[in-house]
């Protein structure tokens, strides 16, 4: 029996719903073990169905046993129409964040045309809460992970200098980490220097790094489909006076929220204790963006950490704790670790120096 499945009928139950078509890749990907690109599952009370194209469908069979694979072409008019057809399905959801208006319409289309009174139920994520509890398996490859990010870290201070330029910096720990066996990294490596670190998401530029400014590096790594995410923010040489004021600011916050994650309380009050202290030093307005996402599958997913999160936290959840303050002109200082919730209390997964 597959767990992934199992709770996921529980869910659908719950929710009134007799199957659910899922689009979304990381989901598809948790729930069949299929880790082809191009596909969708059918998973009914009775059924599980993987639909895939020709290119995948050999790799499907050897990695979703518990799934029965059937081969698609074309447009949706195609087979929806076949899967739907013979089954006990009346009311089917489908993943509302995930399709595109002009997907759903060819859905809904191909439903349609089954002529039996099939209704389409938008469902908001629904295999995303699920995937937000890791099992042993899954926080193996995350901490695998953590330990690759902290090594390409350290391999950036082993070559960080004055000249190397942003992107020469990033292909320097991208390379690091292939070689040591990573996989391809989640997101495009960040290498902000001075006034582009003001910037939480600056793509790496052929802007020269130099003495006395603020460096963010954000690291993503990928070991077997499973990510982590570590930030840091050095300078070279003499750091100027504004650097130490902010980084004790921005450590204290991050400190201050790990000290009070455990299980039973609300993303959003974690997200409180750093903001706070944030905001309490004057700079609340230049922390813009949450304290942290859930990492896994994906390098941003459930839970989110932001303020009002009513999300409430659970042993085996891993997630981002990553406050920041981005001052226009000068730059930006962002500290993140991940972190893992284990007895009820926060297990820091990333052990790059501070
Ligand atoms: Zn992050």
């Amino acid at each position: 029996m597959n767990p992934r499945l199992e709770k996921t009928r529980q869910k659908l139950l719950e929710e009134g719903l007799d199957a659910i078509f899922i689009s979304q890749a990381e989901n598809r990907r948790y729930l069949s073990g299929f880790a082809g690109t191009a596909g969708y599952l059918l998973i009914s009370i009775q059924d599980a169905v993987l639909a895939t194209d020709f290119r995948y469908t050999e790799q499907a069979a050897e990695q979703a046993p518990d799934f029965r694979i059937i081969r698609i072409s074309g447009d949706m008019d195609g087979w929806v129409p076949a899967l739907v057809l013979d089954s006990e399905i009346r009311k089917l959801g489908f993943e509302a964040s995930d399709i595109s208006f002009s997907v759903f319409k060819k859905l809904s289309g191909s439903i349609e045309k089954t002529g039996k009174g099939i209704s389409l139920t938008p469902t908001e994520g629904i295999v995303d809460r699920l995937r937000a509890v890791k099992d042993t398996r899954e926080i193996e490859n995350i901490r695998e992970a953590a330990r690759l990010a902290d090594a390409a870290f350290e391999r950036c201070l082993s070559v960080i200098r004055p000249g190397i330029t942003e992107k020469e910096l990033a292909w320097e720990m991208e390379k690091f980490m292939r070689q040591a066996g990573g996989d391809a990294p989640p997101f495009e490596l960040i290498v902000a220097s001075g006034s582009n670190a003001a910037m939480p998401h600056h793509r790496p530029g052929s802007r020269e790094i130099s003495r006395g400014e603020p460096v963010i590096i954000d690291i993503g790594a990928n070991i077997n489909g499973y990510m982590s995410d570590l930030s840091r923010t050095v300078y070279l040489g003499q750091k100027d006076k504004t650097f130490d004021t902010l980084y004790n600011i921005v450590l204290e916050a991050q400190q201050a929220a790990i000290d009070n994650i455990s299980a039973g309380r609300t993303a959003g009050d974690i997200d409180g204790y750093a903001r706070e202290i944030i905001s309490g030093a004057g700079h609340g307005e230049d922390f813009g963006h949450g304290l942290g996402h859930g990492v896994g599958l994906a390098a941003h997913e459930e839970p989110r950490i932001g303020p009002g999160s009513s999300t409430v936290l659970e042993d085996n959840m891993v997630f981002t704790v990553e406050p920041g303050i981005y001052i226009n002109g000068w730059g930006g200082i962002r500290i993140e670790d991940l972190v893992l919730v284990e007895d009820g209390r926060a297990a820091v997964l990333s052990h790059s120096e501070k």
